[in-house]
């Protein structure tokens, strides 16, 4: 009898994200029971493991950077996976978080958490447990390596599927026209 074939690790996170990219993931609807067959999720929003396995074969990275936290957790998927894939538009330029960055920190934190009107004795929250925000978004290039970059808000399921298919068949993944899109 045959050794049943290891599974590959996956990890994902959602940093600066709003979830969307995940929810196209589980979009692939009744292929996930496929893909199980031949994965199994590591550290991600869709299990309780906390931390990155040491020996994870692909880390999936949906949103950009915007806190201390963020850029801690991409160099750990970044440390202990062989593969990054940068899913959606906020991981590969920062998407519509950075357009945060016209305006400067202090005077976007001075408007939500003090001046707006119906705040009653608001001020900018400075709980140490709280990760520092950023001054501006980035793109997770800019902080470390991506291997793949999957454009989209979010990508569609078909491309996720398409991507993840070919890496498990040990091939370069290709999206082709159809399902590469930016929006
Ligand atoms: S790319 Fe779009 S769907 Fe994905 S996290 Fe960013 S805003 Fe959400």
């Amino acid at each position: 009898m045959n050794a049943p074939k290891k599974k590959l690790k996956v990890a994902t996170t959602s940093l600066a994200g709003c979830f969307g990219c995940h929810m196209s993931l589980l979009d692939i609807d009744e292929r996930l029971f496929t893909l199980l067959e031949h994965i199994e999720f590591d550290r991600s929003p869709l299990t309780d493991i906390k931390t990155v396995s040491p020996d994870c074969d692909i880390g999936i990275i949906e949103g950009g950077l915007c806190n201390a936290e963020n850029v801690h957790v991409l160099r750990e998927f970044r440390d202990n996976c062989k593969i990054l894939i940068a899913i959606g538009a906020c991981a590969i330029n920062g998407g519509l978080p950075a357009q945060r960055n016209h305006l400067p920190l202090t005077t976007i934190l001075e408007e939500v958490y003090h001046t707006s009107p119906g705040l009653s004795n608001g001020m900018i929250p400075n709980d140490p447990e709280l990760p520092l925000p950023l001054n501006k978004v980035h793109p997770i290039h800019e902080v470390v390596k991506i291997d793949y970059f999957m454009p989209g808000c979010p990508p569609s399921a078909d491309a996720i599927w398409k991507v993840l298919t070919d890496l498990l068949a040990g091939k370069e993944p290709e999206l082709g026209h159809g399902l590469m899109h930016y929006d």
